[in-house]
């Protein structure tokens, strides 16, 4: 397996910042990126804000690079316009040197990205903080891509991972699809706690069943440690792709 170091990405891109509306999940109680706007005041996170002057910024960068979009916001939060993620998905459509990586807490809105074939530069993240979330979340996903005959590269982001959480439900029939696990505790000062056997035994289903696995970040003993060196070696894992 290709391994890797640091994040999964090597550029943000963020042309929506601010996510307005209901909290989307019990994994937005401490949204990081509203600490982020409350400390650098950078823009107000409970208003939705389209940067069309940056749309075009991809195309800038020769080299291919990962790029996370909108990684303080999330796309498919029903307050960004439909115009926005057309011109989001042009560039992702022209940039073809780069990966781009969503990721949603709403599934359920995937239609909005149609009319669009999703681009096969573009890695979706679907994410989880706990059991009935995933599954609501992948129902809502699958219900979509066997609807629409969309099958992009599928990750399921875990983080902040709150609970115990299997893919039992998913490893039959789905497994084909769903490329990549990222799991993370949660950060900030008012964490919640994320046991390490939860971790393990996840990392073990996706060990047995082949998908990559990224382990993002780990409470120990109650510090959000980031260092991979730090943590214990059966979990110093970062994979991007099978090979
Ligand atoms: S969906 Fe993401 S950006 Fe929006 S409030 Fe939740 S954690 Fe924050």
């Amino acid at each position: 397996m290709k391994k890797s170091s640091g994040q999964y990405w090597d550029e943000t891109w963020n042309p929506i910042v601010g996510c307005p509306g209901p909290k989307a999940s019990p994994g937005c109680q401490n949204c990081w990126a509203e600490n982020l706007a409350g400390r650098f005041h950078d823009h107000d996170h409970s208003k939705l804000e389209f940067r069309p002057e940056i749309l075009a910024k991809p195309l800038e960068w020769k080299r291919p690079r990962r790029i996370f979009v909108c990684n303080t916001a999330d796309i498919l939060n029903p307050w960004v316009s439909l115009e926005a993620i057309d011109r989001i998905m042009d560039t992702i459509y022209k940039a073809q040197q780069h990966t781009f990586i969503f990721c949603t807490k709403r599934p359920e809105n995937l239609s909005r990205f149609l009319p669009f074939e999703l681009p096969h530069n573009l890695e979706l993240g679907i994410s989880g903080c706990n059991q009935a979330e995933l599954e609501q979340n992948l129902n809502d996903y699958f219900a979509w891509a066997f609807e629409t005959d969309n099958f992009p590269f599928l990750w399921l982001s875990l983080e902040p991972m709150l609970g115990p959480i299997t893919l039992d439900n998913w490893l039959g029939f789905h497994r084909e699809f769903i490329d990549r696990v990222v799991i993370g505790c949660e950060s900030g000062p008012h964490r919640r706690p994320c046991k390490i056997e939860w971790v393990e035994n996840l990392v073990d289903q996706c060990r047995e069943n082949d998908i990559a696995v990224w382990v993002k970040q780990l409470d120990l003993k109650g510090e959000c440690v980031r260092e991979i060196g730090r943590f214990p070696k059966h979990l110093q894992i970062r994979e991007l792709y099978l090979p």
